[in-house]
């Protein structure tokens, strides 16, 4: 049967390679044809079908307050009646930066990007410039965008020197990457060991989310804080997806631990392409114009961008959501625990805040190799299945899925009966 998704998808694989814009919307992993989306609201996003679909991938994060949040609308009309680009400083920038500085502790200074990508990317190149060495620690299954230096997750052993995960990925660049087990410090500590005087920087999720989530182990983050400064690398926390989701000031406002570099990005550009590192005065000066260290933006700072970001944030400061989040989660992460209990089929859900995951596991999961354990015959169908009952969940087992402030107790009771209606059917697909 065609449908205007469909035929729309038709018309993108022609033009747009695979049809997307951006990998995992392909559905690839799940099979079938992606939906366009006609319009969002609230807690739901509304297919050009017609179809109105509970969301829980809420843009891939920005959207804690849910899509087209009323806050958010009208400061971006009221920006762009002054204009939409000016080439020059704006006060919004300068806004944005106390926002951030005031709410991170760790944040003297701060420069906005435009994406995630670009904000590890540029923190990496400022560790790289401030310490004068070259290597860098990233974590299997941490995802930091796409740039050359971090699209390297492969490799064995506690200590493996990079091999690009891309086609295009220089050897010569990868291989300046060293991928270490998440949650290992015997890991950090070989490398460290062998090493040590050439790592500029450890760059991680503090609570990764991007291999589903995975928390973790207590001391984990503490250990790693002490290795860096005893090595003198820099210790980047990326918090493009928990900054002001988990806290206001993300991981590092829930831990007492303290990264030399911070990354942001999704919830600080309310729906639009933000993205930002900051960090102390004394490294973030190495930056042009004051340093050598050369980055900058066309659109970076954009006051659009900006507007949406600075009234996301001041919605969060408002209302301090996050209890209120926390319960929605508990409702549904229980709804599922229950309901796949009761079909016998294992399950670990990890929880934090807004954030969970489901591995299909009757293992903890710690780190990338117990998550590629987890392959199962549930997930495609489970996919599916809520899809067809009206619930948009991430088209991927290993994404981590957002619950927002419009996931009121009627959207999440709706949710939990067509999830639990959705496991109660399941076949397992080979
Ligand atoms: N870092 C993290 C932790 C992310 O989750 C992402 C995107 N999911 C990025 C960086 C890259 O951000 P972007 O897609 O905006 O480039």
């Amino acid at each position: 049967m065609t449908s205007a998704s469909s035929e729309l998808f038709e018309r993108a694989i022609r033009c747009i390679p695979g049809g997307v814009n951006s990998p995992v919307r392909a559905f690839r992993s799940v099979g079938g044809n992606p939906f366009f989306t006609a319009r969002a609201d609230g807690a739901r996003l509304t297919t050009v079908d017609g179809d109105e679909l509970i969301d829980f991938v809420g843009t891939w994060g920005p959207a804690i307050h849910g899509h087209n949040h009323p806050a958010i609308r009208k400061a971006l009309h009221d920006a762009v009646e002054k204009g939409t680009s000016f080439g020059t400083p704006n006060p919004l920038e300068v806004e944005m930066a106390e926002t951030i500085t005031r709410i991170f502790p760790s944040v003297e200074s701060v420069r906005m990007v435009n994406s995630g990508t670009e904000a590890t990317m540029s923190a990496i190149r400022l560790a790289r410039g401030y310490t004068g060495r070259n290597k860098i620690i990233k974590f299997a299954g941490c995802y930091h965008g796409h740039s050359d230096s971090l699209l390297v997750k492969a490799g064995s052993g506690a200590l493996t020197c990079g091999k690009p995960d891309s086609a295009g990925v220089p050897e010569q660049v990868a291989s300046q990457t060293i991928v270490l087990p998440f949650n290992s410090p015997d890991a950090l500590d070989a490398a460290f060991k062998l090493e040590g005087n050439d790592i500029a920087c450890v760059i991680l999720e503090p609570y990764p989310a991007n291999m589903g989530l995975v928390l973790p182990e207590v001391g984990f983050l503490s250990y790693l804080r002490d290795i860096c400064t005893r090595h003198g690398a820099l210790l980047i926390f990326d918090e493009v997806m928990t900054g002001f989701r988990l806290s206001l000031s993300g991981v590092q406002g829930i831990e007492s631990v303290v990264p030399d570099l911070t990354t942001l990005g999704k919830i600080i550009g309310g729906g639009l392409p933000v993205g930002a590192f900051g960090g102390p005065r004394r490294i973030m000066e190495h930056l042009a114009p004051v340093g050598p260290v050369y980055q900058a933006g066309t659109l970076s700072g954009n006051p659009l961008a900006l507007a949406a970001g600075l009234a996301s944030i001041q919605l969060l400061e408002q209302s301090n959501p996050y209890n209120g989040l926390e319960e929605s989660t508990h409702r549904i992460v229980q709804t599922l625990q229950v309901a796949f209990s009761n079909k016998g089929i294992p399950v670990k859900i990890p929880s934090c805040g807004s954030m969970f995951s489901v591995f299909f596991s009757d293992t903890d999961v710690n780190e990338y190799e117990d998550v590629l354990k987890t392959k199962s015959v549930w997930f495609k169908p489970f996919f599916h299945g809520a899809l067809k009952r009206g619930v948009f969940v991430p088209p991927s087992a290993y994404e981590t899925w957002f619950v927002s402030t419009a996931h009121d107790i009627d959207i999440i009771d709706k949710a939990c009966e067509a999830l639990a209606e959705t496991i109660a059917n399941l076949e397992p697909e080979y």
